[in-house]
């Protein structure tokens, strides 16, 4: 291997992971997933109160890694609240069901019997992004889990963004994203019954804060790190196109995510705990397993409206 190609060690011998150089951990087991993003976590209880030093840790792990694994983290729905409090201001989502008559919990729910299809959004998205503060994150619990498959998978959307070339990322800096989540109900109402999405079926959010428009490319609030965050969920058009203009770009921009390079899974157990940065990742289940139940318990963090 020549001295240009080589992989240059960082400058105190740190290792790459995720686009940048890994930071130390003292407190914590931190094992990353892959190259692109993920990491488990160990050596942490969340039932118990957390040392200051122990969730600055975590948080580092959370920012770096953008999702964070734990296992056997059996939380009362208190108890899963609370922790999520730590990231932001919890918040309930208009087309999300609610999960144990609690607003500020959903459910990702299929039944053993059921298709595919009732749970949205089986290609890479982003969730809500028709909000003006999408959400921050979530985190997200294992209720039951297939014993095979029915993982989900995430994408790194700054590498996504970082590896384009100066001509396209010019053309997204300029551009603006016209999301709507208005209409996902008189759609879903047109399917086949079989073919329905399990959608919550009232909220108290008003008709004009169901779409909004984003930049293409999102900016992290402190770092100033770009990623794209195009996503072809609710996704209307680019600003000032046409939605026929707007298809093929979007359909290419729609492929990235699927770059094995980008990319983690995140395999379930029960009480398999994550926490998913859902501005700069984009997620999809995987729907490869049969007659098993697969529920998923979760909070929604409000975000930063996107800069
Ligand atoms: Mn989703």
């Amino acid at each position: 291997m020549s001295v240009e190609t080589k992989q240059m060690p960082a400058a105190n011998g740190g290792v790459i992971v995720a686009g940048r150089e890994m930071p130390e951990f003292h407190q914590i087991g931190v094992e990353p997933l892959t190259g692109a993003c993920g990491a488990e976590i160990t050596g942490v209880d969340l039932r118990k109160p957390l040392r200051d030093e122990v969730l600055s840790e975590i948080m580092t792990a959370f920012e770096h890694f953008l999702v964070i694994m734990l296992r056997d983290q059996d939380l009362s729905n208190e108890q899963h609240k609370a922790f999520s409090r730590l990231f932001g201001e919890l918040t309930e989502l208009p087309q999300a069901p609610i999960y144990a008559g609690d607003r500020l919990m959903q459910e990702v729910r299929r039944e053993a019997h059921e298709p595919a299809s009732v749970v949205p959004f089986t290609k890479f998205h982003t969730d809500s992004p028709f909000l003006m503060r999408p959400p921050l994150c979530m985190v997200m619990r294992a209720v039951d889990a297939p014993r095979y498959g029915g993982d989900t998978a995430f994408a790194n959307m700054y590498l996504a963004y970082e590896e384009l070339s100066e001509g396209l990322k010019e053309v997204l800096e300029r551009l603006r994203v016209v999301y709507s989540g208005k209409d996902i109900w008189s759609k879903n109402a047109k399917l086949d019954k079989d073919k329905q999405l399990r959608l919550r079926e009232t909220h108290d959010f008003k008709e004009e804060e169901l779409e909004n428009i984003h930049p293409a490319v999102r900016r992290h609030p402190r770092t100033g790190r770009k990623a794209l965050y195009v996503t072809p969920a609710y996704f209307k058009r680019f600003e000032g196109w046409s939605e026929e203009d707007s298809r093929p770009l979007l359909e290419y921009l729609a492929y990235l995510p699927h770059k094995l390079q980008y990319q983690c899974r995140v395999r379930w157990k029960p009480n398999t705990l994550i926490v998913w940065d859902n501005r700069f990742l984009q997620h999809c289940g995987i729907h490869d397993y049969a007659n098993e139940r697969r529920h998923l318990v979760r909070t929604t963090v409000i975000g930063e409206r996107p800069l």
